[in-house]
């Protein structure tokens, strides 16, 4: 009995936790697939969100003790800048977010948003300040239309439209028979990475929280819907903090900064033209890149 009550017991927590915060669906999933590591500090406070200010504090990190993943790493991200963090696979990238998400720890340093410690606020304050768009995003079994709204589930259906007309999604959505009300979802309609990307965008827009996180799909998307997906975030950084995790670098030329990790340690920095002008690291990767397009 035991047995079937612990992962009753734990999905009524998660059940309870979704509820709560549907506008962090994406990462109770995260936290499901790679269990909590960390626990709210007794008595942690929120977090007080005011500009929107990031900053890794050499930061070092591994998920075992055997292997450093993240070797001191300082990242400082300004209120309203955008900065693209790029590094050849396997350098760290998608760890950052994992770490700013505090789905773990750091061995070393801290990290804080707006000056404060996020091992010392409560997990849930910090996550409503972060808006994801992550690699994979899930969906539920409903129609598309409400599947945008988990992103902030008072919003009104106007926001809702408008939030979908944002993130680029909406001529897909006139190409379904049923328009909006599409079922999706595991039962429904299986969307693309890119259509699955462009809903997230839409719930991150709904949300409008002060930090935005993107980190791009692994998978390479088709050209068209990459430019949606590049057009959506444009509309949806401004005026927000933004960090975009690239795995390719054709989203990240009009960054204001770009941060180029290697083997976890922070190498270069600087203008997409600063970096090409410096001809290290970054240009040898754009070049690589640019080659593997012709
Ligand atoms: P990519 O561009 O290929 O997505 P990345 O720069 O985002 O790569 P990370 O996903 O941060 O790289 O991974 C950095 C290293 O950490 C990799 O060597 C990876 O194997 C390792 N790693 C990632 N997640 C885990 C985990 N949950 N447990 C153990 N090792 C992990």
């Amino acid at each position: 009995m035991i047995q079937l009550f612990l992962p009753l017991g734990f999905l009524g927590f998660v059940f309870r936790e979704i509820k709560g915060s549907m506008a962090n669906i994406e990462n109770m999933f995260e936290l499901l697939a790679i269990k909590p590591k960390v626990v709210d500090r007794p008595g942690a406070g929120q977090l007080v969100q005011t500009r929107g200010a990031i900053r890794f504090q050499d930061v070092s990190f591994g998920y075992t003790a055997e292997r450093q993943i993240l070797h001191g790493v300082d990242l400082a991200v300004s209120p309203g800048e955008k900065v693209a963090v790029v590094g050849p696979s396997g350098s760290g990238k998608s760890t950052l977010v994992k770490l700013l998400f505090r789905f773990y720890d750091p061995d070393a340093g801290c990290i804080t948003i707006d000056g404060q410690d996020i091992s010392r606020v409560t997990q849930g304050s910090l996550r409503q300040a972060i808006g994801i768009v992550p690699q994979d995003t899930v969906l539920f079994n409903d129609t598309i239309f409400e599947n945008v709204r988990y992103g902030a589930p008072d919003a009104s259906d106007e926001s809702v439209r408008e939030a979908i007309r944002l993130a680029h999604l909406d001529a897909f959505i006139d190409s379904l028979p049923a328009g909006a009300d599409t079922l999706v979802g595991e039962r429904g309609l299986k969307l693309s990475g890119g259509e699955k990307q462009r809903v997230s965008i839409a719930r991150t827009i709904l949300k409008r929280p002060p930090i935005m996180v993107f980190d791009e799909a692994t998978s390479s998307l088709d050209s068209h819907s990459e430019q949606a997906i590049l057009g959506a975030l444009r509309e949806i950084a401004q005026g927000h903090t933004s960090l975009v995790i690239a795995h390719r670098l054709s989203t990240v030329v009009d960054a204001d900064r770009i941060v180029v990790l290697e083997q976890g340690r922070v190498i270069e920095s600087g203008t997409h033209d600063g970096l090409l002008a410096s001809d290290g690291s970054y240009a040898a990767l754009w070049r690589k890149q640019q080659n593997a397009q012709d």
